[in-house]
């Protein structure tokens, strides 16, 4: 007997006795119908979802190839005699979209490279098809957006869609793009003239109702080349939002769609220039602001304390080397505010005889804040930060 989802791929409501009806678990029965019009989750294909008597269908099922089609089905009481099924047919129309979009593809592929494919799986928002590639060819976009307009041509000529169990002569005569070992009910998908291939999913009735394909990504590995896509309302929804977003950044920038990649370029190289300029002003303020210290005289060294509003690490560490290269004995602590935080970063010249490492501890235990380092550097972030509380702190820590 012929599945009615193999039969009637169209169809959304049917009627079939039920054979068994067993309990299983959190109030669900698996039921077994005398046939079905529920696809079975196979050949990468999710399984069909909607109702048996109105009950949800949450599962169907199919332990091996030809044993019964179990619907796991969530119900107050179990069902017996006639029971109408529904299936969810937008989900099922996406499925077939996927499912007859891959074999477009995979033709093109196989046409172009001799590429045959060896596995489907569709998730929930894309697809994926593995084909072989042992390097003869190398995926690019550019490729991508050819093997797109070959399947949009299929999909143009709108063929038909032929799905069946041929018999022995035919089978012969087929021109198989796979061909399969001996098999007693092998059902063969033609598409056309030219693609044929043994699948049992379910596929739309002419290419038109793919509606179209378009290729996400791709990866290759160990002679495998895995190809990420979407097709039917699915690849018309990616576009219309690509869409929607190209239009919105060129409204942004006041241009047409077509300059909207020019206007980006040139603002990303504005951008980067602009932050450039503002990192050197920055830093020369710093720099201005380092030689206005007045340093503090004791018995250890000078301290140097100030914050440098605006001033990144890097510019601090730059401010530390060059104080401590000017004045032997300096014990500097430079910050500044970044974010809720403040950078503190502490350098000691070559004669000091402290430690760079130990005295930030101190502040930090003042300021709150985490940090650490070695004799002659020390780095952290504190939660607050005062110059002049700073500059008590070090004097108490250096006369202890
Ligand atoms: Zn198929």
């Amino acid at each position: 007997m012929i599945a009615l989802y193999h039969q009637f791929p169209e169809m959304r409501e049917f009627c079939e006795e039920v054979v068994s009806c067993e309990v299983a678990e959190n109030g669900c029965f698996k039921v077994i119908l005398n046939n079905t019009a529920f696809y079975p989750t196979g050949g990468g294909q999710p399984c069909d979802l909607g109702t048996l008597n109105g009950c949800p269908v949450l599962d169907v099922s199919e332990e091996y190839e030809g044993a019964p089609i179990v619907h796991l089905v969530k119900s107050d009481a179990p069902l017996n005699g006639k029971v109408t099924g529904v299936i969810d047919r937008e989900r099922r129309l996406d499925f077939m979209q996927q499912h007859s979009g891959q074999h477009l593809l995979s033709h093109c592929l196989y046409e172009r490279f001799r590429s045959y494919s060896l596995g489907l799986h569709i998730g929930a928002a894309d697809g994926y098809v593995d084909v072989v590639n042992d390097g003869s060819f190398t995926m690019t976009r550019e490729l991508a957006d050819e093997m797109e307009r070959e399947v949009t041509a299929w999909i143009a000529r709108n063929e038909p869609v032929r799905c069946f169990f041929p018999t022995d002569e035919e089978l012969e005569h087929l021109p198989l793009r796979k061909k399969k070992d001996e098999h007693e009910n092998l059902r063969v998908v033609c598409i056309g003239k030219d693609e044929a291939v043994a699948c049992c999913g379910t596929h739309v009735a002419t290419t038109g109702q793919v509606q179209m394909v378009h290729i996400l990504s791709w990866n290759q590995s160990h002679g495998n080349l895995r190809i990420f896509f979407v097709a039917g309302q699915r690849a018309v929804n990616y576009a219309l939002t690509r869409i929607g977003q190209a239009d919105a950044v060129a409204k942004l920038f006041s241009c047409g769609i077509q300059d909207v990649l020019p206007m980006v370029e040139k603002t990303k190289n504005q951008v980067a220039e602009l932050q450039r300029e503002l990192g050197n002003a920055k830093k020369e303020l710093a720099m201005g602001k380092l030689a206005q210290i007045a340093p503090i005289s004791t018995e250890k060294g000078e301290i140097y304390v100030a914050e440098l509003p605006g001033a990144d690490d890097k510019t601090l560490k730059d401010g530390i080397s060059a104080l401590t290269k000017s004045h032997s004995k300096a014990i500097c602590l430079l910050a500044a505010q970044a974010g809720e935080q403040f950078l503190l970063s502490m350098g000691l010249g070559k004669e000091s005889t402290e430690n760079a490492g130990t005295l930030l501890k101190g502040l930090l235990s003042v300021f709150g804040g985490k940090g650490g380092g070695r004799q002659d550097s020390a780095f952290g972030k504190s939660e607050r930060f005062d110059a002049e509380e700073a500059k008590a702190i070090l004097l108490s820590l250096l006369n202890a």
